[in-house]
């Protein structure tokens, strides 16, 4: 499934200009999880990624293509979460390789489906201790209030991503996952939002299709995106002539 790849192959060029930090995914190394919402006072609060008004951009991409994110890992742009003292802007960008859809039976579509549902459901089911996620899906926004308790305990951005590629790799179709964490000031988090928007339009598009939409794009609202992104109108007719077949 290709229909997020013009998205992805941007995500290199907007992260500044530092090296990374890398690590690969350890299940071992998660971050204490408490398993619910939890409430981090502002008065226990060490700093908030994204806070004081500064970007805080999450958006998740899907893909069977190899060579965007053939291994399980997570990449560190800019200071790490025991060494921030004040708001930084902040992103969190998820790449997931699903398994390849072969096109050749009718459960093609069902792996993709299955891993995006997961990624709105991983979003909503991470919770680091001292780790406070707030997120607004019509901003694409994800702020984080980081406890001192957590900062005096050493948290950092390899054990929260090993936390979030352990629930994503609970689903069998979910091959590998590459987390990025930005804290640096020059990325290009303006573009990233943009694409951000994208991502959520194409997902809520390929939702509607899966979910078996009428097929007129004449009178479709979602025809400005599907004429935008290749690859979403072949994938509504081609379902179609499946289950009328079928
Ligand atoms: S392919 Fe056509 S009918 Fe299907 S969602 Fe896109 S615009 Fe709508």
């Amino acid at each position: 499934m290709e229909l997020y790849n013009t998205i992805i192959e941007k995500i290199d060029g907007m992260l500044g200009s530092s090296q990374p930090r890398r690590f690969d995914y350890d299940p071992a190394k998660c971050w204490e999880d408490v398993g619910g919402n939890q409430l981090v006072m502002m008065k226990e609060a060490a700093y908030e990624l994204g806070g004081d008004n500064k970007p805080a951009v999450n958006y998740a991409c899907v893909t069977s293509t190899d060579g965007f994110a053939d291994r399980d890992e997570i990449l560190v742009y800019g200071k790490d979460l025991k060494e921030i003292s004040g708001s930084v802007p902040f992103a969190r960008i998820a790449v997931i390789k699903v398994k390849e859809l072969s096109g050749e039976n009718e459960d093609d579509t069902e792996p993709l489906f299955r891993a995006i549902q997961d990624i709105d459901f991983v979003k909503y089911h991470v919770y680091p201790k001292g780790y406070m996620i707030r997120s607004s899906s019509d901003s694409f926004r994800e702020q984080v209030r980081v406890s001192k308790e957590a900062v005096k305990k050493g948290i950092t951005f390899e054990q929260v991503g090993n936390s979030y590629i352990s629930q994503f790799k609970k689903n069998p179709d979910i091959l590998s996952v590459k987390m990025i964490f930005l804290t640096i000031d020059d990325a290009d988090y303006a573009e990233m939002k943009k694409d951000a928007k994208k991502v959520r339009d194409i997902t809520k598009t390929l939702s509607k299709i899966l979910e078996g939409m009428a097929t007129d794009c004449h009178s479709c609202n979602l025809r400005e995106i599907c004429d935008e992104v290749e690859g979403l109108k072949e994938l509504h007719f081609g379902k179609e002539k499946k289950e009328f077949k079928g």
